[in-house]
């Protein structure tokens, strides 16, 4: 499923691709309840006060080191990366800076030749092109000013009843987010058929959680939205006055709301999978709503002729239909409002565009404002995925690189069966199943064979704004056409370009792609300890998510399917459990602990990923262990703002990237031998108290 361009606001929970998917980058998500503490914390013998290691993301932390440690015994990640640390720093407009940024800056450079080439011919470079000076054109931008949002929301003002407001919500191309969600999505039950997916709306506060357990980053996420809707409501009209009664009018609808919307804690869960199957028929859909025009909004949007109906959370819609009353129009019409303006913020002229940075450097921590032709780049790659990838590899040849990282992955999956035939805590028949589904794995290497047809969409003259809506309507038209037919796997449903990799629960699919292939990670004249510490644990990681506390749940085809014996699985989650409570026992910086339980299948990858490209290495002719470690903490290398670290450890299912690379190399006996770690060292763990679940 693709992702939604820069203007949204919140995680939309609708799209089970985007939940499912294990990334290895920092992608954020909403904030956790509590984690669950364990019984039998384990005993670590070298934790002080919960915090084995400072947390260097940060950079007032890395500040105060005056040299680099002599060796890597107590804290391999500062060691590492220790000059690298000392000389970061964060640029305008961005929340943090690291290895992944490195690689893609190098994409990014490389792309911008593309957008900038005026000698490229094919249709995918002229319509990349346009789009991308369409969005630098700032003088027509600013000629046009918020003119189209403006119609929009005066017929929003317009509207005097319920039936009115039925009668907007069902005009497909609205323009505006309204309440729910609507798409054709691939099952859970079966994978390969698109049904009709409803799901609830994004929040302005993105988490649910927030509406009753207001943390500092709901505040801040609050405070930024208000600042934001006061300068642009000001456009329209509005006085501060009015624009901050119609928060508060938008966020009590949304906090009636959330009450039935999953947190971010919960979507992170193991068990989100079984809460969101809700499949049914268009007529059990229908019938959880009274007063929301739910199947008249079907019918006119063109999903009326679904087979199937995938209701992700049940309870939304029950909730969303007693609100739906002429009492509430006004909050509603309020929302829509807010929406409207706040949603299309980067889409209109210079001033909204400047009150849109504003606003994420608010909530970012970051300040100043990234170079537009590079925002510029980012909005092609997202708003028109699929020309930009191919006018890229039209102009780089990727073959060779195609061709290394499959037998790569290759490789790594030959290796990774040995690994599983010697898991003596399973059962024969639940290691046989593991190897099944491995040996079903697909391999997604740098980017697909068969691309989506283009052909329907033209921005010839268009300005941007128009551009983003004749994208919006093209993407809708496309996502109605899939509905009741079968996935097609080699049409590949996300950007190749991104720095990032992905497993696919539903596919069954590793998917290493080429805008990851870059600096650490992968080079052709890389030995073996650096490739196998850079693209090689990356692959080991995607490999090992098809065996996290989530893809132990899919079988060999992607299905939802329970593979594992009753006692095999209670052992896999008892070692789970283990990796949690350690997790928990952190507290990263000022007293903000680690949330082990939104982690775990992201930890557990990570270690799984590790112990695979350490057999692999055992297998090299005098392998330099110490080369390895080093490599592997330096593709972990990053800074972050104060505010982002916060998110990334309240919402985000990775471990912090310290603790990515220190937690996850002190599981090892090669770790310790190889820096000579021994009890009373900083990166020291006892081989009783090591737990890489697999
Ligand atoms: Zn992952």
């Amino acid at each position: 499923m693709k992702k939604q361009t820069i203007a949204k606001r919140g995680t939309v929970l609708l799209i089970l691709l985007v939940i499912l998917l294990a990334v290895s980058g920092c992608t954020s998500t909403p904030k956790p309840e509590e984690p669950a503490q364990s019984d039998e914390p384990v005993e670590t013998g070298n934790l002080d006060n919960g915090s084995p290691w400072v947390d260097y993301d940060l950079t007032e932390n890395i500040a105060q080191v005056k040299e680099r440690p002599a060796d890597a015994k107590d804290d391999l990640y500062l060691y590492a990366n220790y000059d690298w640390l000392k000389k970061a720093t964060i640029r305008p407009g961005f929340r943090s800076e690291g290895t992944f940024n490195t690689v893609s800056d190098e994409i990014r450079n490389m792309s911008m030749e593309v957008l900038k080439d005026k000698s490229l011919e094919s249709e995918d470079a002229k319509m990349v092109q346009s789009f991308y000076n369409a969005w630098l054109d700032w003088d027509a931008r600013n000629a046009l000013g918020v003119e189209p949002v403006a119609k929009i929301i005066d017929r929003i003002k317009a509207v005097k009843d319920l039936d009115g407001l039925s009668a907007l919500l069902c005009e497909k191309y609205l323009g505006v987010e309204h309440f729910a969600q609507f798409s054709s999505s691939t099952g859970i039950n079966d994978p390969e058929t698109y049904l009709y997916g409803i799901g609830p709306m994004g929040l302005f506060l993105s988490d649910s959680a927030e509406y009753s357990n207001r943390t500092e980053y709901g505040e801040r996420r609050e405070a930024a939205y208000r600042t934001a809707a006061e300068k642009m409501m000001a456009k329209f009209g509005y006085s501060k006055e009015e624009t901050n009664k119609m928060m508060d009018s938008a966020l009590a609808l949304e906090g009636d709301l959330a009450t039935s919307i999953m947190t971010s804690a919960e979507s992170m869960a193991p068990d989100s999978i079984q809460r969101m199957n809700n499949e049914m028929s268009l007529e059990e859909a229908y019938a959880l709503c009274k007063n929301y025009p739910l199947k008249a909004i079907t019918e006119a949007w063109g999903y009326g002729h679904a087979e199937r109906c995938l209701v992700t959370q049940p309870e939304f819609l029950k909730k969303l239909d007693t609100l739906y009353t002429q009492d509430r129009l006004e909050d509603m019409k309020n929302y829509m409002i807010l929406c409207a303006a706040l949603d299309n913020m980067s889409n209109l002229d210079r001033e909204s565009y400047e009150i849109y940075v504003e606003r994420n450097n608010a909530i970012n921590g970051s300040t100043g404002m990234q170079p537009d032709e590079e925002v510029g780049f980012d909005l092609v790659r997202s708003s028109l995925t699929t020309p930009m990838d191919r006018a890229f590899l039209d102009k780089y040849d990727s073959t060779k690189i195609k061709e290394d990282i499959t037998n790569i992955c290759i490789e790594v999956v030959v290796y990774y069966r040995e690994m599983l035939k010697e898991e003596d805590w399973l059962s024969a028949q639940t290691r046989e199943k593991a190897i099944e589904k491995l040996d079903n794995l697909t391999i997604n290497a740098v980017y697909p064979e068969k691309w989506r047809d283009y052909s329907g969409l033209s921005l010839d003259g268009l300005g941007y704004y128009d551009c983003i809506d004749a994208i919006g309507k093209f993407e809708r038209d496309y996502n109605i056409s899939k509905l009741n037919k079968k996935d097609d796997h080699e049409l590949w449903s996300f950007d190749i370009l991104e720095t990032n990799a992905y497993y696919n629960p539903m596919e069954n699919s590793i998917n290493i792609i080429r805008g990851i292939l870059g600096d650490a990670f992968y080079r052709e004249d890389m030995s073996k300890e650096e490739l196998y510490a850079g693209v090689g644990s990356i692959i080991g990681h995607e490999i090992s998510h098809a065996f996290d506390t989530t893809g132990a749940q899919f079988d060999a085809t992607g299905k939802l399917s329970n593979w594992w014996t009753e006692d095999d699985y209670k052992a896999f989650q008892a070692r789970a459990q283990r990796l949690i409570d350690y997790y928990n026992t952190m507290t990263a910086f000022d007293s903000y602990q680690v949330q082990g339980n939104n982690i775990q299948k992201e930890a557990i990858a990570d270690m799984a990923g590790l112990k695979c490209m350490l057999g692999l290495l055992s297998k090299q002719e005098n392998p330099d262990y110490r080369v390895f470690f080093e490599n592997f903490a330096k593709v972990w290398a990053r800074i972050n703002t104060r505010e982002y670290e916060y998110i990334c450890l309240m919402q985000d299912s990775h471990p912090l990237h310290y603790l990515r690379t220190n937690a996850t190399v002190q599981q090892f006996e090669e770790f310790h031998q190889a820096f000579d770690i021994k009890e009373g060292d900083g990166m020291y763990l006892s081989p009783e108290n090591r737990i890489p679940v697999w």
